[in-house]
């Protein structure tokens, strides 16, 4: 070694060697979901499913209700809905007609206070109608052990945030946002169009209004019409005329 190879040598440590320990995988409990499935070993947490109407959101939270049914979990489903009082059970359905039996609620609290203590699973469906106690409810619930699964409307139909449905997609673990096919150009859909007698509904119109088919369309960011002022209505026409 020359006298410079010796200094340079001496200046630098001997190189250790990097081991990472290995994660201890517990390995009893069997994986549940995938792709979106967070795989955490411990019980308890929560997911959400976002998007706008028609995205397939029902569909998605039926399917992991399902799987969870046929893994024996002992599954509690549950829907928020304004427009009717329904007594005992009624369901949660997809536009593509499959459904899972479901409790209506009206609150927040009257989740927490039906969720058994053995329940597993809890899915709710329509969130975003839910009142803002829905965020402690489910963070208790994943606390002591419960896979939560929140399916709901994340943007109203002006595109701003929907309820309580920013905070919930903060606090989970696993946020799935899907999307609709624009009825106007076959893009991708991330707004709600609402129409009232076939017109876009204007940006003073209430924030809750629940309908099909008659009342909205998905459409993509582009076709999104929310009308402030007469102004805009009118050229709203003009623009639907030319179209
Ligand atoms: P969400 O719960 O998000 O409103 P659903 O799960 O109830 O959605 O319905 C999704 C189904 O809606 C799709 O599988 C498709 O059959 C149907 N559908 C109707 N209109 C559209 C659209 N514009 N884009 C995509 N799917 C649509
Ligand atoms: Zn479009």
């Amino acid at each position: 070694m020359s006298g410079a190879e010796n200094m340079r040598a001496a200046a630098e440590p001997p190189q250790e060697r990097l081991t990472i320990a290995a994660p201890r995988l517990n390995l009893s409990r069997p994986r549940m979901e995938t792709p979106s499935m967070y795989h955490g070993a411990r019980p308890g947490w929560i997911e959400v499913i976002a998007g706008v109407m028609f995205s397939g959101k029902s569909e998605e939270l039926i399917r992991r209700v399902r799987r969870g049914i046929i893994a024996r979990r002992r599954v509690q489903v549950f829907k928020s809905h304004l427009d009717a009082r329904y007594a005992g059970l009624y369901s949660v359905s997809s536009h593509n007609g499959t459904e899972v039996d479901a409790t209506p609620v009206d609150t927040a609290a009257e989740i927490f206070r039906q969720v058994r203590p053995d329940t597993e699973i809890v899915a709710v469906d329509e969130v975003q109608f839910l009142d803002p106690g829905i965020i402690e409810v489910v963070t208790a619930l994943a606390g002591r052990g419960v896979r939560v699964i929140l399916a709901g409307t994340d943007t109203d139909f002006r595109g701003e945030p929907f309820g309580a449905m920013g905070d919930l997609m903060t606090i989970a673990e696993t946020v799935d946002k899907l999307q609709a096919i624009c009825v106007i150009c076959g893009d991708l859909a991330c707004r709600n169009q609402r129409l009232v007698d076939g017109r876009p509904a204007r940006y003073e119109s209430p924030t809750i209004m629940v309908g099909g088919r008659e009342s909205y369309e998905a459409r993509c960011r582009h076709c999104h019409d929310v009308p402030r002022r007469d102004e805009d209505q009118a050229v709203l026409e003009l623009r639907a005329a030319a179209r």
